[in-house]
C-alpha cells in the first residue's frame, strides 16, 4: 500500500535495520525500542492487524511466526526468552497499520502479573 509505513520499508523507501529477511517475511530493529531487544516481523503482504490477516491470508501468520522461530532459535532469545506481542486499534495501541508483531528480549520483561 501506498501511504503505508511498513510497505515502504518494505520497498527500501524507509531505512531500517535488517535483522531477518525471507521471500515472505521482513525482520527490522524497533526505532524506539521497549526492551534491550526490540525488533519487528511483518509479512510482505499487506494486511491492516491480525484479525484483517486471518479474513484474507491465514497463512501469513504461519510464515511470521516461522520466521520468528528460525530467527530467535538463531539467537540467544531462544535460551533466555522472549515475548511476542502484537497491537490492535486504539486501545491496544497499534500505531502502524500493516500487522506486525513485536519480538521483545534481551532482559527480563515485566508486566503481565510479574
Ligand atoms: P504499534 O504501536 O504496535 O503499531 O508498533 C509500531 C512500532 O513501529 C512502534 O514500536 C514504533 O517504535 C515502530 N516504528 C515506527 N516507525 C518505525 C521505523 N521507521 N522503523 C522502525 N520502527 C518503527
Ligand atoms: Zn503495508
Amino acid at each position: 500500500m501506498s501511504d503505508c509505513l511498513f510497505c515502504k520499508i518494505l520497498e527500501g523507501k524507509i531505512p531500517s535495520t535488517k535483522v531477518y529477511e525471507d521471500d515472505l517475511v521482513y525482520g527490522f530493529k524497533d526505532i524506539a525500542p521497549h526492551s534491550k531487544e526490540h525488533y519487528l516481523f511483518i509479512h510482505r503482504n499487506h494486511t491492516k492487524d491480525v484479525n484483517d490477516l486471518m479474513d484474507k491470508s491465514q497463512q501469513d501468520l504461519l510464515d511470521l511466526f516461522s520466521a520468528m522461530k528460525k530467527f530467535t532459535e538463531n539467537s540467544d532469545l531462544s535460551n533466555n526468552g522472549f515475548r511476542i506481542v502484537t497491537n490492535m486499534g486504539p486501545h491496544g495501541g497499534q500505531t502502524v497499520f500493516h500487522t506486525h508483531f513485536h519480538v521483545l528480549g534481551g532482559e527480563q520483561l515485566r508486566g503481565f502479573g510479574r
